[in-house]
């Protein structure tokens, strides 16, 4: 067998293409046969080879027959975009040629690819400051990396000694309504998850600074890391940046803004009002794989210091090639080793689309997000969250006590239906729908077909329990 079948590429190339192309017509939330399943993965056991024309159709099968498919244009659920074709042809280079970014010497052109990325986010955020900052797989590695900093911050001599055994335990604070991917880093970064101290909102949905203060100066623990969150997940709600980028640099922490999935808005210069306050941040956290629609994996940790950076992740050793000072080596300021080309992907659909793509893009999933809303009032579906991004919770207007069951039959009705994915969220301690426009492929007649399903689903399940 040859080793290298690249011609069979090609082909590849070809059935994918034909698979992105017939998504529409296939069902958002194929029924899923686990018996099946198992059935045809008991037919790999690697024994013999198998051809790669065989072993990649039926991969794509798999994965298309049996996933919900969030790559659907009916696909309302959380911030699982389908990937751009130029975001796909760049990931795909950059998997052949699988540069290695560790250093700076060994794949300079990717290297300053990706530092031209983070420098144009950076400008969206700070417009004159420094911008320094790194690629990482997601959300979750560049959160955590703004804990990592915070501590290197706050005990200078934390890279060495770890945490002061002595003094108050460091504490991170951030909004209830956050991303609770904090607690897994809380404890990744050895301080365990009760260092995470979650401050409630008073309307259930956007912290103030007023009350991050009072948290701040209330708590036991020693504030090393206060997050604001920009677009929490399950409502879309942003938090008072400015006010609590106050409340943290009065008490000397490192000031995080987690805008995970809503700051790919940073780049359409008419939602950039929505993040005022964020240049006050010491670091920002945005996932070109939710919004901007890149394959996944792809964050950036984005921060105003690359010396916060090098203090935190610098090791000195014997066989990389030596640490250039003019060129920042990825290994030495930031989580990972070796490393991906994941800016190939962003640079490939941001040249291709230009910005006026992107922005193109953003705002019309703006404006479908008010068309849904406004769509939901008008078929008497009462809006609960309030945002101007496209994520609408919403419910029944229904006071029994039976309100939650109601709406989870709501959820599990329309998914059966096939004809669309949504999901439920818990706002001020209340089980809401939520309706959140995730791809660009997303239509006025989507939308339509979104509603028929859910008003069909709400004349059933409340037939089922009243
Ligand atoms: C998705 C998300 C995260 C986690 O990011 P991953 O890319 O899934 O690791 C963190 N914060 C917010 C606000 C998010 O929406």
């Amino acid at each position: 067998m040859r080793r290298n079948q690249s011609s069979g590429l090609a082909d590849v190339a070809g059935r994918i293409a034909r698979a992105i192309e017939r998504r529409r017509t296939q069902r958002v939330a194929p029924a899923i046969d686990d018996a099946a399943l198992a059935a045809r993965l008991a037919s790999y056991d690697f024994a013999q080879p198998r051809a790669l024309d065989e072993v990649t159709r039926d991969l794509l099968d798999l994965l298309t027959q049996y996933a919900v498919r969030s790559d659907h244009p009916r696909y309302f659920g959380l911030f699982n975009p389908p990937a751009l074709i130029p975001a796909i042809a760049g990931d795909w280079i950059a998997s052949a040629i699988n540069p290695q970014l560790a250093v700076w010497s060994h794949a300079p052109a990717a290297a300053e690819i990706e530092r031209k990325l983070v420098l144009l986010f950076g400008r969206w955020i700070w417009s004159e400051h420094t911008v320094a900052g790194t690629f990482t797989s997601g959300g979750s590695e560049a959160n955590m990396t703004a804990l990592l900093v915070a501590l290197q911050g706050r005990y200078p001599r934390w890279h060495q000694d770890g945490i002061p055994r002595t003094g108050r335990l460091p504490g991170v604070f951030v909004s209830s309504e956050s991303h609770l991917a904090w607690i897994k880093i809380a404890r990744m970064c050895g301080l365990g998850s009760q260092a995470v101290h979650l401050v409630s909102p008073a309307d259930g949905l956007a912290l103030s600074g007023a009350q991050m203060q009072a948290a701040l100066s209330s708590a036991a623990a020693e504030p090393v890391l206060v997050v604001a969150t920009a677009g929490t997940t399950a409502h879309g709600a942003i938090d008072d940046l400015a006010g609590i980028a106050a409340a943290g640099h009065a008490h000397h922490a490192h000031v995080h803004v987690d805008a995970a999935w809503a700051g790919g808005a940073l780049l359409h210069g008419p939602a950039r009002p929505l993040f005022n306050g964020i240049e006050a941040a010491d670091s920002v956290t945005v996932d070109p794989h939710k919004w901007l629609a890149v394959p996944m994996g792809a964050g950036l940790f984005l921060s105003r210091s690359w010396q916060s950076l090098e203090r935190t992740f610098d090791v000195a050793n014997g066989y990389m090639p030596s640490a250039s000072t003019e060129h920042r080596d990825a290994y030495i300021h930031s989580v990972q080793w070796s490393r991906r080309f994941i800016g190939a992907k962003l640079f490939a659909s941001l040249a291709t689309m230009g910005l006026p793509g992107y922005q193109q893009m953003i705002a019309r999933q703006f404006e479908l997000g008010a068309r849904l809303r406004a769509r939901l009032s008008e078929e008497h579906w009462q809006i609960d969250n309030c945002t101007a991004l496209p994520l609408i919770c919403f419910s029944p207007r229904f006071d029994g006590e039976r309100r939650a069951l109601l709406i989870r039959g709501i959820a599990e009705r329309v998914i059966r239906d096939g004809a669309a994915w949504i999901s439920v969220a818990t706002l001020r301690g209340q089980l809401a729908l939520r309706a959140c426009i995730t791809s660009f492929e997303t239509c006025e007649d989507d939308l339509e077909a979104l509603l028929k399903s859910l008003n069909a689903a709400r004349t059933a399940a409340l037939t089922a329990v009243t």
